[in-house]
């Protein structure tokens, strides 16, 4: 639950008059309509209704569990941009190290072996068994390309948003 209390964070507020958050009335149409909202506790009517109200909504887990399907946006009758809200929540989460541990793992993998998921040693196996090659090509599979998208990440210091 968010903390209403607080002072209303800046960055919070900017984002509020950027997507048009303020024009919200609560109809509900976008949660109604959100494909994750139904097997998962992301509510995006809420989360909207919290960004307005100022709540810091960049610790909350379920930011992160919005596909951006655009579907909310879409339906939404007051266009609020939905969407664009949740990137730049996000965006804002990370700058402050409020990685989920998944994407933390998929971004280490990503460094070290240029997958975000490498392939199990049993799919390893199977995809033999049914003749393809041992892995896809993408990055992983090139030395050279690994190295020059390390550099890359370097670069971003991606690595330093994450919490240790
Ligand atoms: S559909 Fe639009 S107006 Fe209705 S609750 Fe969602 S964001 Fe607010
Ligand atoms: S964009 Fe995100 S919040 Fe909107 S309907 Fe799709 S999954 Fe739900």
């Amino acid at each position: 639950m968010v903390n209403e209390v607080e002072a209303i964070p800046d960055i919070v507020m900017k984002i509020v008059k950027d997507a048009s958050i303020w024009r919200c009335i609560q109809c509900g149409k976008c949660t109604a309509s959100c494909p994750v909202g139904k097997v998962s506790r992301l509510r995006i009517r809420n989360m909207i209704y919290q960004a307005d109200k100022g709540g810091d909504i960049l610790p909350l887990e379920e930011l992160w569990f919005c596909t951006t399907c655009y579907t909310c946006m879409e339906r939404c009758p007051k266009g609020v941009n939905t969407v664009d809200a949740v990137l730049e929540f996000r965006r804002e989460a990370v700058k402050k190290g409020n990685f989920p541990k998944l994407h933390e793992t998929a971004i280490k993998n990503l460094y070290e072996t240029g997958t975000g998921f490498p392939l199990s040693s049993d799919i390893v196996k199977y995809r033999v068994l049914l003749g393809l090659e041992k892995e896809p090509y993408d990055i992983s599979t090139s030395d050279e390309e690994l190295k020059a998208f390390k550099k890359l990440i370097d670069k971003l210091k991606l690595l330093s948003l994450i919490k240790r």
